[in-house]
């Protein structure tokens, strides 16, 4: 194995012929790593943190570069307290109060004895925030939004490296905010993928001599210094960026389940194991909503041929799922719930036909608002949308169409995705329920129902 961060130090040793020898072997030969990807549920108290560090500890050889999320359900509480600031309810500090006790309880649940330098640290993170909250909240939302947010990822990645130091596993904390560059589309940034690319590959290689390499997912940074994130669930597109930036033998999630199911497990008891799936078909099921890969992290591994690895942190030596070019012979049914939807429906007020004009305003409008538009349908006098419930983005996109459309919003709907499923399948979902819409496109079904149906 070569390790181009050991080649760059012993340069200075050799001769001008050996020095022309080092500089074609560093072009010549990959960097040799893999890279793995720890969620929350991996990560959310400290006995889960002695679980992932004995996984990262056998699996050394392999050269990783950790990238790891907000411990447990981080983000939603960080959430909560951007809510709480923008809402003026004088309850921003008390909710970040729960972040700093939960974090606190597994730092000392974690350490023997005081960790005088993280716990400064530690301190230094959450006073960046209180400042911002101490401040009146007039800015963008979406802006602030992030820069509170990112806190669960700065916490979770500064308590494992300690950790991992602590027990003789050395390991450089790299701020990926260095690395990662994208514009200022706060809360779903877009990468700037050649200077995030070239950033990668100077700043990572030499961080990695001797010593593994540990980041957040989620974040990025504008040119103007702004941290940025990259959408929830981002984490496992953070990993992405890095294998394909690196050339990554392989890349690993670990999950709390045994792989990638052909369904979600809390909603259907007998979801089984997918061994093997193809990219594209992870692209179609978490594009429509499997929550156990974000839907960005394929593109990149697909472009480099990278293969995929979903395993479980509970059953480390288990396989899980393979994720590669190859088309396995069939599928199962596989079944996708996307919960928290709302449709809208569009009535055309003049009586003009909702024609291609008014198609490209009204998908101009919900690219404006940053709606995510999950399925539409449309009749002479009307337009349907199933759109992911979100309030702010909702009442604003209402108010800008209000003029020419009467508005209807049917809100707690799911929205259930059948993948390579039969007649009597979508039958057995669908008889003795209200369906508001239904579409079928080759071997895939939607159908749009009340949140409060149970499936299985
Ligand atoms: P992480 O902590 O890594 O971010 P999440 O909790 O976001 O993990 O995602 C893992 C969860 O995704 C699982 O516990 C499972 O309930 C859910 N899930 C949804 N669809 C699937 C699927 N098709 N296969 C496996 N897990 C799924
Ligand atoms: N912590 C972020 C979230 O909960 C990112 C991630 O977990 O991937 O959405
Ligand atoms: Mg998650």
């Amino acid at each position: 194995m070569i390790n181009i961060a050991n080649l760059e130090k012993k340069i200075v040793y050799f001769s001008a012929t050996d020095y022309n020898f080092a500089i074609f072997s560093y072009k010549t030969f990959k960097l040799q790593m893999k890279v793995f990807k720890f969620g929350g549920a991996s990560v959310k108290d400290a006995k889960s943190i002695k679980n992932v560090a004995d996984i990262i500890k056998n699996n050394l050889k392999d050269n990783p570069l950790i990238v790891i999320s907000a411990a447990g359900k981080t983000t939603n509480a960080l959430e909560k307290v951007v809510n709480e600031y923008f809402n003026n309810s004088g309850n921003a500090f008390e909710a970040l109060e729960d972040v700093k006790k939960m974090h606190y309880d597994i730092i000392n649940e974690l350490f023997d004895a005081e960790n005088e330098d993280l716990t400064a640290e530690i301190n230094d993170m959450f006073v960046d925030v209180e400042w911002i909250l101490e401040e009146t909240a007039v800015g963008s939302f979406d802006q602030t939004y992030d820069q509170i947010v990112c806190l669960g990822e700065l916490l979770s990645t500064k308590i494992v490296s300690a950790y991992l130091n602590s027990i003789g596993i050395q390991s450089n904390w790299l701020d990926v905010r260095d690395c990662i560059l994208t514009d200022n589309n706060y809360r779903d940034a877009n990468l700037d993928w050649e200077e995030t690319s070239r950033r990668i590959r100077k700043t990572v290689p030499p961080l990695m001599n001797n010593a593994l390499v540990l980041t957040q997912g989620f974040l990025g940074n504008t040119s103007e210094n702004f941290t940025t994130t990259l959408g929830r669930e981002g984490s496992d597109y953070t990993a992405a960026i890095f294998s394909y930036c690196l050339d990554a033998t392989s890349m690993t999630i670990w999950k709390d389940v045994a792989g990638v199911l052909n369904a979600d497990p809390r909603i259907f008891q007998n979801a089984t194991l997918l061994k093997e799936i193809s990219y594209s078909e992870a692209i179609e099921m978490t594009y429509y909503g499997a929550q156990v890969i974000h839907p960005k992290t394929l593109q990149p591994l697909k472009n480099k041929n990278i293969p995929l690895f979903v395993k479980s942190f509970l059953q480390p030596d288990n396989e899980g799922t393979i994720v590669t070019d190859k088309e396995p012979s069939n599928y199962p049914p596989v079944f996708v719930v996307k919960e928290n939807q709302a449709l809208l429906n569009f009535y055309s007020k003049s009586f003009n036909f909702v024609d291609e004009y008014k198609f490209s305003k009204l998908f101009d409008a919900f690219a404006h608002h940053r709606i995510k538009v999950n399925m539409t349908q449309n009749t002479a006098l009307s337009f349907s949308v199933c759109v992911n419930h979100d309030e702010r983005k909702m009442t604003a996109l209402c108010e800008e169409l209000e003029i020419e459309y009467n508005i209807e919003i049917i809100s707690d709907l799911k929205l259930l995705t059948i993948r390579h499923g039969n007649a009597q399948i979508i039958e057995e979902f669908t008889k003795n329920r209200k369906i508001y819409l239904e579409e079928k496109i080759r071997s895939n079904v939607q159908i749009i129902m009340n949140s409060n149906e149970i499936l299985a």
